[in-house]
Order: structure tokens, then C-alpha cells, then sequence
């Protein structure tokens, strides 16, 4: 051999030049191959992650090391398959890096480009699961401005979604609505599947916010199709999410049951953990909250999302599952290990500057539960005092909140339930287990508050990031309405045919008034819509202010108010109605000065007669609401 070497050193010599003289051509050659290999591979790698998120990143980043060969769009193109791979696998702090390295190299780019606005886009998505909530918003509205700046239509959709899913963090309903009703117009325009989808279920959650579950679950169906068309099956999945927690909601536990098992059937090894954690979580729930409430179960789903929260960076699920422990554990009387999942949940969130309003709530509803902990351990003197602390920091939620009117009437009736149950606890005699557990079910209340947050955080990826986890749930408000701080639908049907089931079987007596503002569309034609909405808010102020702690004054629509009034005949309900109605005549409306505009309202009533259900008797206090409009309005007819 070392012979051979040495007789052929020579030619060796003469090869090994030759090739060095070659290979910098071999390599052109190389890097066309590459160039043109690499659109083809991009275009694998977006099928591929549809369905299998560890095989498509190992194909992409074969490229890792060849980058310098490939141009810049295809650099950018890489860094963006890339981020939307993390961010598929939920790797939000990565997918913010990635996002950073492809926008340093768009700097390099002679003209904008459009994948710049997608890569703000991933990027903002990154840092709002990671709940970097302003810092996200700058960079949705970046992108935005690019996407407009290039006129692409469905970019500017995303970019409205994005920001329309951001505004219910800030509680700014009807800006989201806006941004959303834009982002829809232009979606049906397109025919991409993934963007009607995603305003779809958008919608959704906006829907069932506005406690309108028909239409919301139609949104949700919608959406559903879109994703499937789309072969999105993790998308659809979500819109499952959806529907099952509108049916927790509304106490269909079976129902919501079905649906979770469904999703679970259809998902395999490779689902993200995010959509795992998620769908355990709500079956947990269900068990919980159903009426042969399950415990023991629910811990036990407890223990399976938990197995998925450890690959998860979510700031809130990781709140959210300990919102959830504290409660199955309270149920299951393990105290001591209540007050460890609270003390996770308070160091969280202590860390948290300028918690959203939604959080806000959630801390003091957690130390309520502590109160009630410490109820149960027979700490009289704790629970006392941690109680004092729910209404210290009730009030300042009060305090530090805007003068948005909304959001103060809805707080402002917090805050008095707070005083109420705080003089309760003065009075000895109230140390009484019914009120620790009443404040311990309005606890529960509070999960969905919590859910909506972890939603919104995640409102983006769909659109924009063209992948779609399953991460967001149900946004669903408290039982108030929003605009009015009255009983909102849902929860005045659910309380209504309650109490109409109570008096069937006893055999007492109900009456139902219904209340119509007159001649409103002149109010709003006249004053405008914001004017219109506040004389909405005065009149179920004027009107809830009437009644007994035991009815319920409920915003069954638009303009329309309804009142249940459990053990109340007719002849008293007339004169509830007649209250009603002199006291928004009487009041002083403060536009009604200059517009000389006078505002009333039209009352009917109707008491349980051989009504075989609640619509009956609505339907016949309708009936008299229309003779009253029929007969001069400002009147109460029964
Ligand atoms: P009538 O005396 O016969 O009841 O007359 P009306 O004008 O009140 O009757 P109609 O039911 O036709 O009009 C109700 C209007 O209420 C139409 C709708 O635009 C308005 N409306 C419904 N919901 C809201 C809301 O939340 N805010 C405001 N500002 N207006 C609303
Ligand atoms: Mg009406
Ligand atoms: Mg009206």
C-alpha cells in the first residue's frame, strides 16, 4: 500500500489539484441544485407540519447549515416555516428568537415584502403566549401597517383578527367586534379555507362574550367545516373545544363529555401537548361541576392535563391548573394541599405586572377559596380576615379601573355583593357553611374567566401563523351583561326556569314581567348609539333597584329587560310594574333637558297559570306587552 502511494504520489498530486480547481464550480453547481430543491422542500415541510411537526422541522433544517447558499427570500421563508414550528409545538420563547433572526434578515431586502408582516405576525403571537400582552400588540399592528402597505387582503385580515382577539383582553368588546366584522367582510372575498375558519371561530367567542350561544355555536360549526375543508383537523378539533365548553355551560355535561372523547379519540401521539392539556382540563371540569359531581375523576383527568403542563410554556394554563386543583381538592376536603396550589398561584401572578383585569378578578377569587379553606379548617379568625382582603381588593378593582361606564356599573355591583357578604361575616351567626359555599360556587364561576384569558393570549396563531392549535377555548363572560350590569340572558333563562320549576311543583305563585323601552330607535336616532346605550344601563339601574333580592332582573334582549318574580301574584306584580314604570318616567335624564326627549317604557305582565312552560308564560307577558305598546306605551298591561 505505502508503495503504491508512493508510485502514484504523483498523480494524486495532479487529482487533488484538479479538484481543488473544480470544486468551487461543483459547488455552483451545488447551490443550484439547492436553490431549487429547497422551494420544493419548503413546500413539503408546510404540508408536513399539518400532520407531523418532528419530521417536518428534521426536514427543514437540513437547510440549517446551507443557509449562506440559498437567497434571502429563502432565508426568510426558512426562518418562517421555522417559528410557525415552534410555535406549533408550543416553543414560545425559540419561536420569538426565530421570528427575530428572519426579521433581521428582511432588513436586507430591497423592497417590503410580505413575509415580514407574517413574521411580525409569529412573532407577536410568541410573545402574547408568553403573556408579553403590549409588546405583542406593537408588533400585530407593525405588521398590519405592512400588510396594508402591500394591499394583501388576507394578510390585513389576520392582522385585524389579531388585534380584534387582543381587545378582549382589555375588555374592549366593541372594538373587537369592529376589527372582527372587517376581518369577516374580507374573508368571505377569499376563498382560503384556514382564514374563514379562524374569523369564524373569532366570532365565536366574540358571540358567546355577547352571551349568545345559538349564534355562537353556529360560528363555532362554521368554523369547524372551514378547518376540515382546510385538512386542519387540530383546528377543527378546537372548534370541538369550543362547542363542548358552551355545553358545560349550559350544564350539558353528557353532551360535553361526548365531545371531549371525541377529540381525544381522534388525536394521536404527536397532538401538542397545549391541545391535550387543554381537553383533560375540560373533562376534569365537567366531572367537577355536573351535577353528580365526580371529584375523584375529575382528579384524575386533574393528573392527566398535568402530565402535559410540564412541556407547556403557558404562563396561563399553568394559573389555570392550579385554579383547577384548588378546586377538585377543596371538593375532596385536602385542605392543606388547597392552600399549596393557591400559594402557586399567588407567587405567579405576584410576578405579573400589569395584571389584566380578567387576572385581576381571578386573584381575588382564589383568596376567596383560601377563605373558605380556612373556614373549613375551623380558622374562624383567618377566614375573617382573608374575606376582608376579597373586599379590599374588589374595591380597588373599582378604583383602578377607567371610567369605561360599563365596566364600572358591572364592578360597582361587585363591589356591593363584596360589602354585602362582608357584613355577612360580621354577624356570628353567619359563620355558616351555606355562605362559604355560595362564595365558593361563585369561585367556580371564576374558571371561565380564567379559560378566557388563556384564549385571548392565544386568539392569533390561527390566521396568521396558518397553524392551529387547540389551546383556545371559550371565552365566556360572567352572568352579566356587560352593557347593562343586568342578569344576562343566559343566566336569566337558566335562573328563570328554575324558579318556574320550583313554582310548577309546589304550586306557587310566578310572574313574569317583560319591559320594552318605547320609541328607542327615536333615542338613538336622536342622541346616538353611545347616548342609547347608557339610557340601557340607567334603565336596568332604575328597574333592578325595584325589585326583591330573590327576582331576577334579567336583559332578555336589545332594548328589552325581563323580571322573574318567584312567590309574586299578579295583583302585586302590577304594582312592582307600576313602580318600574314611574320610576324611568319620573327620572331626569340628563339629555332629555336639551332634547326635551322623554323616555319610558311599556310593561307586560303575566302570572302561572296552566303553563306547561316557561315560554308560555313569556309568550304571554309578550302579549301584554304588546297591548301596552298598543295602547298609548308608557303603560303596564296584565
Ligand atoms: P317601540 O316603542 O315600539 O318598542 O319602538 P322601538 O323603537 O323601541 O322599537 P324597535 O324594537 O323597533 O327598536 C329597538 C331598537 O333598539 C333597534 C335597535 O337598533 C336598538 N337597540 C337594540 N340593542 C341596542 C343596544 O344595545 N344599544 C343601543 N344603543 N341600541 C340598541
Ligand atoms: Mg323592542
Ligand atoms: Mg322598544
Amino acid at each position: 500500500m505505502l508503495c503504491f502511494i508512493k508510485k502514484n504520489s504523483q498523480a494524486i498530486k495532479v487529482f487533488i489539484t484538479i479538484a481543488f480547481l473544480l470544486l468551487p464550480m461543483l459547488n455552483v453547481a451545488q447551490e443550484i441544485v439547492d436553490l431549487k430543491q429547497f422551494n420544493r422542500v419548503a413546500e413539503q415541510v408546510k404540508e408536513l407540519k399539518k400532520t407531523d411537526l418532528a419530521l417536518s422541522l428534521k426536514q427543514l433544517t437540513i437547510y440549517e447549515n446551507r443557509l449562506n447558499a440559498l437567497t434571502i427570500e429563502q432565508n426568510l421563508l426558512y426562518f418562517k416555516l421555522l417559528t410557525e414550528i415552534y410555535l406549533d409545538k408550543n416553543k414560545y420563547s425559540i419561536a420569538k428568537k426565530t421570528a427575530d433572526q428572519g426579521l433581521s434578515i428582511a432588513r436586507r431586502l430591497a423592497s417590503p415584502s410580505i413575509i415580514i408582516s407574517e413574521l411580525l405576525y409569529l412573532k407577536g403571537f410568541a410573545l402574547e403566549s408568553l403573556g408579553d400582552i403590549s409588546q405583542a400588540t406593537k408588533e400585530y399592528k407593525k405588521g398590519l401597517e405592512v400588510a396594508e402597505s402591500l394591499h394583501n387582503k388576507i394578510q390585513v385580515a389576520s392582522g385585524l383578527i389579531n388585534l380584534g382577539a387582543i381587545a378582549y383582553l382589555t375588555d374592549d368588546l366593541k372594538r373587537s367586534l369592529v376589527l372582527l366584522n372587517d376581518a369577516y367582510k374580507i374573508a368571505r372575498q377569499t376563498d382560503d379555507e384556514e382564514l374563514k375558519g379562524t374569523v369564524n371561530t373569532e366570532l365565536g367567542i366574540v358571540y358567546s362574550h355577547l352571551l349568545q350561544d345559538e349564534q355562537s355555536m353556529d360560528y363555532y360549526q362554521q368554523s369547524y367545516l372551514h378547518f376540515k375543508k382546510a385538512g386542519m383537523l387540530l383546528a377543527a378539533h378546537n372548534s370541538l373545544n369550543n362547542i363542548a365548553n358552551t355545553h358545560i355551560y349550559n350544564k350539558d355535561y353528557q353532551q360535553a363529555i361526548a365531545v371531549f372523547e371525541t377529540i381525544i379519540a381522534e388525536s394521536n401521539k404527536d397532538t401538542p401537548s397545549d391541545n391535550m392539556f387543554t381537553v383533560y382540563s375540560g373533562l376534569s371540569w365537567a366531572h367537577l361541576t355536573k351535577p353528580e359531581s365526580n371529584p375523584d375523576i375529575a382528579y384524575q383527568y386533574l393528573l392527566m392535563a398535568k402530565q402535559h403542563l410540564q412541556f407547556t410554556e403557558k404562563l396561563d394554563f399553568h394559573l389555570q391548573f392550579y385554579f383547577d386543583e384548588a378546586n377538585v381538592l377543596y371538593d375532596l376536603d385536602r385542605f392543606d394541599e388547597v392552600l399549596v396550589s393557591i400559594a402557586r398561584i399567588e407567587k405567579i401572578l405576584t410576578n405579573q405586572q400589569d395584571m389584566p383585569l380578567i387576572k385581576k378578578k381571578n386573584y381575588t377569587s382564589i383568596i376567596n377559596l383560601k377563605a373558605a379553606v380556612f373556614y373549613k379548617k375551623g380558622l374562624f379568625q383567618q377566614a375573617y380576615e382573608t374575606k376582608s382582603r376579597v373586599i379590599f381588593l374588589t374595591n380597588k378593582l373599582y378604583e383602578n379601573e377607567d371610567n369605561r361606564s360599563i365596566t364600572q356599573v358591572r364592578l360597582r355591583l361587585e363591589a356591593e355583593k363584596a360589602d354585602r357578604e362582608s357584613e355577612l361575616l360580621n354577624n356570628q351567626q353567619v359563620r355558616h357553611e351555606d355562605n362559604f359555599q355560595q362564595a365558593n360556587l361563585e369561585n367556580k364561576e371564576q374558571r371561565f374567566y380564567l379559560i378566557i384569558s388563556a384564549l385571548v393570549t392565544l386568539a392569533f396563531a390561527w390566521v396568521l401563523v396558518k397553524l392551529i392549535q387547540n389551546q383556545r377555548q371559550l371565552k365566556i363572560a360572567s352572568s352579566i351583561d356587560i352593557l347593562t350590569g343586568a342578569v344576562n340572558r343566559r343566566s336569566l333563562m337558566i335562573k328563570s326556569q328554575e324558579a318556574f320549576k320550583f313554582a310548577q311543583v309546589r304550586q306557587l305563585p310566578l310572574s313574569i314581567l317583560m319591559i320594552d323601552v318605547d320609541r328607542f330607535k327615536n333615542i338613538n336616532d336622536r342622541l346616538g348609539h353611545n347616548a342609547g346605550d347608557k339610557v340601557l344601563a340607567q334603565v336596568s339601574y332604575l328597574g333592578a333597584n325595584m325589585i326583591r333580592k330573590s327576582d331576577v332582573f334579567g336583559r332578555f334582549g336589545g332594548e328589552e329587560f325581563m323580571v322573574c318574580l318567584p312567590k309574586t301574584t299578579i295583583i302585586s306584580a302590577l304594582e312592582i310594574s307600576e313602580r318600574i314604570r314611574m320610576s324611568i318616567d319620573e327620572y331626569t335624564w340628563q339629555f332629555s333637558k336639551v332634547d326635551n326627549l322623554n323616555i319610558s317604557v311599556s310593561i307586560g305582565v303575566a302570572t302561572l297559570d296552566h303553563d306547561n312552560d316557561l315560554s308560555s308564560l313569556i309568550k304571554r307577558a309578550d302579549e301584554q306587552l304588546y297591548q301596552a305598546k298598543a295602547s298609548g306605551r308608557n303603560k303596564v298591561c296584565g
